[in-house]
């Protein structure tokens, strides 16, 4: 395989809002309006951005729970976003998902064990006495025990039953895992004992992951690299140590400078946002951050800013960021 394994490439999901008598469209909310990134074999990147920002539907575009609108997407160079849902079929073995709340997503009828059997039977990679010797490693491998394989989903704690949402997305040994903010719901120590389990099954199997979250801090230790999302946009996409120590983006800035920092010596001026995230239905002109953002000048209201690589691998959409020279 040449390229990235997988390639967004201007992604757009709109929603219409439909009204009157005739249900004609009335307006169009832009979820996710236009976004390119990659993620490369064995890497992950983080997708951030506050609560409807268009980052949980962007992963849903890609793994088509929803169609998109416009745009490509290409799963190891194959271009998957058109496809139907039978042709679409092969490629969901290499394109897996973990949901933010593992108890609805985990069928009640059905114990730990047949939860993670099943795709291996929907897949015809094993069944029967193979398949339970299978799932009973993967048990061991996310840190659950095989006798635990006879329970159901209502009798495991948040983090357990979000370690069988791993073992069942990992069963078929995916290329890529999407991960809707697969932590939001766990308590703090939890979440940090579910991404070093994530870690360590990235070192493992060399699975790469598109880790939605609406916390930095969360994946400050899991990503490679991290792409900021607001209103629909990308706004700034750079490698890990870049974003977290030298972020160019106000909206980055102040989403760092909103989360808890471990050591308290260490102080840092705190960017208080003004307001909330404006409607996706009627996105603010010019710069979609302008309504919030300490820097704002007049410019920023009438001209969108694109997105411009300022140095190699680090991109921002801000009018005030230039590239550096050379
Ligand atoms: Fe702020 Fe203007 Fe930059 Fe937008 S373009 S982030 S409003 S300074």
């Amino acid at each position: 395989m040449t390229g990235p394994l997988l390639q967004v490439v201007d992604l757009k999901k709109h929603y219409p809002i439909r009204g009157g008598l005739f249900g004609r469209e009335v307006a169009t909310v832009h979820a996710v309006d236009g976004i390119t990134f990659h993620v490369d074999s064995g890497e992950t990147l983080g997708l951030v951005g506050e609560s409807g920002c268009g980052k949980s539907t962007a992963g849903k575009a890609i793994l088509k729970l929803v169609d998109p609108t416009s745009g490509t997407v290409r799963l190891m160079g194959k271009r998957i976003d058109g496809l139907s849902r039978s042709a679409m079929w092969p490629h969901r073995r290499d394109l897996q998902v973990v949901f933010q709340d593992p108890y609805s997503s985990l069928s009640p009828r059905l114990s730990a064990g047949e939860i993670v059997a099943e795709p291996l039977k929907n897949f015809g990679i094993a069944t029967g006495a193979e398949a339970r010797e299978r799932v009973a490693w993967l048990f061991g491998k996310v840190g659950l025990r095989p006798e635990q394989m006879a329970k159901y989903p209502h009798e495991f704690s948040g983090g357990q039953r979000q370690r069988l949402g791993i073992a069942r997305a990992l069963a078929v040994r995916p290329k890529l895992i999407v991960a809707d903010e697969p932590v939001s719901a766990l308590d703090v120590s939890v979440q940090a004992q579910v991404i070093n389990l994530l870690t360590d099954l990235q070192a493992e199997f060399g699975v790469s992951f598109l880790f939605v979250a609406h916390d930095l801090a969360v994946v400050e230790h899991i990503s490679h690299r991290v792409a900021v999302m607001y209103l629909g946009k990308i706004v700034e996409i750079a490698d890990r140590r870049t974003i977290f120590a030298r972020p160019q983006h106000p909206y980055t800035e102040a989403l760092l400078s909103a989360a808890p920092q471990p050591n308290p010596r260490l102080k840092k001026k705190r960017i208080i946002l003004a307001g909330d995230v404006p409607s996706p239905i009627n996105p603010p002109s010019g710069c979609r951050f302008h309504t919030r953002c300490p820097y704002a000048v007049a410019r920023c209201k009438t001209e969108e800013p694109q997105i411009r690589e300022l140095a190699p691998g680090h991109q921002v959409a801000c009018h005030l960021r230039l590239p550096s020279a050379g």
